[in-house]
């Protein structure tokens, strides 16, 4: 049992290692350690990174600077009232922390991204972004613009890797990420059963690895977590098993995911780092993977603030809530995040008409006082327990 202990000590110490490795300092080593091969880094909330292993490049997650980098550049290039992230992510640019990335995709998911991809353009002319159209329509006309889009943008990762795309090394990429959404998703449901032996402080820092780790250690990572976490001799508590919702792209600082915990919530849902899944299941690899790629977005992507489904707003949620025996609803998103906070009526009418109880607050990704988020998740963990089945 103690070397059970001590392995999921030292792994979780490694993973928070690099949730506050600002510097890339494991992207460097990447790159150290492959000579010639370079490192594209995307923004949230999506992008088949499968596309950027397969030109023989390390796919970077950017999710800005969290609690660690102190603004001091940053917010001289965009207005007060958006969120934080943009600010951050230009404070890590102008600092040097980002001089280890070659090229930059910017997904299409708000306006803010948007600008910032602009910024990129300005200020970093030397190094290639491109801004990634996401399809808003799911039929025909939407694969075939979503076809053209990606199959364009994969020329120009290419053409930065100095490679050609080769079909069959981008089908082994998929399997690998393949393997990386059932491992997620297997995390996930392990969480679901027994939120005890896994803390989301925990498979939160696991999970984030994978932003900046090679998808085949990333695999490892998750398989050993998985082990040494359901090993482990947690005792259960009786605490409210609660969902998070809209924390997708802008993340909250992990100390806001402690402080939600210790008020008294088992978090057993969630919408964190999204992008590993907002596609469900396997990327099925026929004839032309990248059309497979195309097609398990068109027909397996879920709900999400960002793509225009109209249409049962919220049944996805009430699904996980009911999946995930969830006993209520943090609504947590960022300041001034439109997406998020544009969803959150609509899929509050949906609890609210499902009878589920919900509370929310807002956050930035630097945000260092939890004092009140605690008292607010406490007494909602606490009002769940004490009148939850009345
Ligand atoms: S936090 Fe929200 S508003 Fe800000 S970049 Fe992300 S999706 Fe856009």
């Amino acid at each position: 049992m103690t070397v059970t202990v001590d392995a999921l000590k030292e792994l979780v110490d490694r993973a928070e290692g690099l949730y506050r490795d600002v510097k890339m300092e494991s992207v460097r080593s990447w790159k150290e350690a492959n000579p010639g091969r370079k490192a594209v880094g995307c923004m949230p909330v999506w992008f088949p990174k499968e596309v950027i292993h397969a030109a023989g490049m390390l796919p970077v997650g950017v999710f800005g600077g969290g609690d660690d980098v102190e603004i001091i550049k940053g917010d001289a290039y965009f207005q007060s009232y958006i969120c934080h992230i943009p600010r951050s992510t230009i404070e890590m640019c102008l600092g040097g922390n980002m001089d280890c990335i070659d090229g930059m995709i910017f997904p299409s998911i708000c306006d803010v991204i948007r600008n910032l991809s602009g910024m990129w353009q300005l200020l970093f002319a030397d190094r290639p972004a491109w801004y990634f159209d996401m399809p808003q329509s799911f039929d025909e006309i939407g694969r075939a613009f979503f076809a053209r889009e990606l199959g364009t943008l994969r020329e120009h990762i290419h053409a930065l890797a100095g490679t050609e795309p080769d079909d069959a090394a981008l089908a082994a990429s998929i399997e690998l990420f393949n393997e990386n959404r059932r491992l997620v998703e297997a995390l996930y449901q392990q969480r679901r059963e027994k939120p005890w032996l896994h803390p989301t402080s925990e498979v939160y820092v696991v999970l984030r690895a994978g932003s900046l780790l090679p998808v085949e250690e990333h695999n490892q990572m998750l398989r050993d977590y998985m082990q040494h976490a359901a090993a482990s001799d947690r005792n259960p508590i009786d605490n409210a098993r609660v969902v998070v919702v809209g924390s997708f792209c802008e993340q909250p600082p992990l100390n806001l995911i402690r402080t939600i915990e210790r008020a008294g919530c088992y978090i057993v849902d969630d919408d964190l780092l999204l992008g590993n899944r907002l596609v469900h299941g396997d990327v099925v690899v026929g004839d032309d993977p990248l059309l497979g790629i195309v097609d398990s977005f068109l027909g397996n992507a879920g709900e999400a603030a960002f793509l225009y489904k109209p249409e049962g707003k919220g049944s996805e949620l009430l699904k996980r809530i009911e999946d995930a025996h969830a006993e209520g609803v943090l609504f947590c998103a960022p300041s001034f995040c439109d997406p998020a906070l544009l969803d959150q009526p609509m899929l509050v009418k949906a609890v609210e008409e499902a009878g589920i109880p919900h509370t929310s607050f807002k956050y930035a990704e630097n945000t260092g006082q939890f004092q009140v988020i605690r008292e607010q998740a406490g007494t909602f963990a606490d009002s769940i327990k004490l009148w939850g089945a009345a």
